[in-house]
């Protein structure tokens, strides 16, 4: 399998701040890979950080292989009012996924080892939604390291390019300042340059991840190979606010007013934003199943949570007084801390899954420690407690990861693989026909159908005499 080392750089967008001020009017620097590090993310964002709990009515979509074999993770958000958004993300998003799945299946040649797309808000405020989704990996002609940046105008209710940003009338201006940001940089040279700024046509199909900094720069990032030797990584524009205001359009203005200071909540004018109910179900103290005694068995759900189907699961598992293990996904966790609380409130536990899914193996210590320890925090955020365990996305697990953190690693015994077929009956009875005593079951709760088996594997393995416990519960007791 081809290892691809642009993986790292999915764990720094949105915490680079590369660019430095220039008397000649636009700043430049290239995302370096030795930049492009865990260990530099400690550097000021260059843009204000957006807290997605905010959003009302947030759903991210997301769906993931759980196999090395064919290694997939994918997210977007889906915001109430910005459908047209979405709808672009979603194809996106599965049309490279489809070109990553058929060369996976096909062992085709550009197979590239694993398909991570993550999302990041850029802004949610006012009328103004601004998304990124950075892909990495893949296959085909789509591999490598793409971001673009999706924008929600509000007021008008439609969806904008980046290059919407611009007016129109002063693209010519604003070319010219991104083409002399760029003069000189190691890895273009002129003709190159020239010939890329020259096919007007091409250059709209490159400028696709565009965001303000927090200040009201303007950040224009090229992905790698779009103006200059795709082995000198991303290169980045920063035209700085007094510049490239008097060039912006309307909708720029206020996506720039809205970086600079949110007026507060989003308001995309979504007739409903359905926000679903979270379940009290309140644990009575600690659990004190003795498995020594009893049959017990521990059922794991990875990936969520999830706006959908997280809420109904909870409502199954307190109906049997059953506690579970939920091995949760950092970007999703930040969306919905409400769902985590409710998880560790109902005497479940709650591990950690990574922040965006990524294979830890193909990463460095400093990045799969940068992975699960932003995910903790939000974990500790959203429930008080940080996290004992974790348990690594595709099972993938080894001597780095291992000692790059304090958590305790947690694969299974019994896999439904319920992420490949959505069939309620097959997934109950993939863990009803096979469960033994003290099983560690791999399930995931951004599926319907994971979440509908759920009835059924609790009564029938209630009825056989089996106990619902925690993943330490059962390590604690055995
Ligand atoms: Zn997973």
């Amino acid at each position: 399998m081809r290892t691809h080392r642009l993986l790292p750089s999915l764990l720094l967008l949105g915490s680079l701040a590369m660019t430095t001020a220039c008397s000649s009017g636009s700043s430049v620097t290239a995302s370096g890979t030795a930049a492009a590090r865990p260990g530099a993310s400690t550097t000021a964002s260059p843009a204000r950080t957006v807290d997605p709990a905010k959003i009302k009515g947030l759903q991210i979509v997301s769906d993931n292989s759980e196999s090395t074999s064919c290694a997939w993770a994918t997210s977007y958000p889906d915001v109430p009012g910005a459908t047209a958004m979405a709808d672009a993300m979603k194809k996106d998003v599965q049309e490279r996924l489809a070109i990553f799945r058929e060369s996976c299946d096909n062992g085709s040649a550009d197979f590239g080892g694993e398909l991570n797309i993550s999302h990041q808000f850029l802004v949610a405020s006012g009328d103004v939604l601004g998304v990124r989704l950075t892909t990495l990996g893949g296959a085909g002609a789509g591999s490598g390291l793409g971001r673009r940046t999706y924008w929600y105008d509000g007021r008008a209710g439609v969806s904008r390019t980046a290059l919407d940003l611009v007016d129109s009338g002063s693209q010519d201006a604003f070319l010219a300042a991104l083409k002399s940001g760029l003069e000189g940089r190691e890895g273009t040279d002129p003709d190159t340059l020239a010939q890329a700024f020259d096919d007007r046509s091409a250059l709209a199909g490159e400028l696709v991840d565009m965001a303000f900094t927090a200040d009201g720069g303007l950040r224009v990032t090229f992905n790698p190979g779009a103006v200059g030797a795709g082995a000198a990584g991303s290169y980045v524009v920063t035209l700085p606010r007094a510049t490239v205001t008097p060039w912006l359009s309307a909708f720029g203005k206020r996506a720039q007013e809205q970086s600079v200071s949110p007026s507060g909540s989003l308001d995309l004018g979504a007739t409903a934003t359905p926000t679903p109910a979270v379940p009290t179900h309140t644990a009575s103290g600690d659990d004190d199943t003795d498995c020594e005694q009893v049959k017990c068995v521990a059922l794991t759900f990875d990936d969520g949570p999830s706006a959908a189907y997280t809420g109904t699961l909870l409502t199954y598992l307190a109906q049997y007084d059953a506690r579970a293990t939920f091995f949760t996904v950092g970007q999703n966790v930040v969306a919905h801390p409400e769902l985590v609380r409710a998880e560790a409130r109902a005497g479940s536990e709650v591990g950690n899954h990574s922040w965006s899914h990524p294979d830890l193996t193909k990463l460095t210590a400093e990045e799969v420690a940068y992975q699960l320890n932003r995910t903790s925090a939000a974990i500790k955020a959203a429930t008080g407690q940080a996290p004992t365990l974790f348990r690594p996305p595709y099972g993938a697990v080894d001597s780095t990861v291992r000692h790059a953190t304090r958590l305790s690693p947690v694969l299974w015994t019994l896999d439904t693989e319920d992420w490949k077929y959505p069939d309620a009956s097959k997934v109950a009875q993939s863990v009803i026909s096979k469960v033994k005593r003290n099983d560690v079951v791999l399930m995931h709760d951004i599926h319907p159908t994971s979440v509908a088996a759920v009835p059924q594997i609790l009564r029938t393995l209630s009825a056989q005499g089996y106990h619902f416990v925690t993943v330490s519960h059962l390590r604690a007791t055995m």
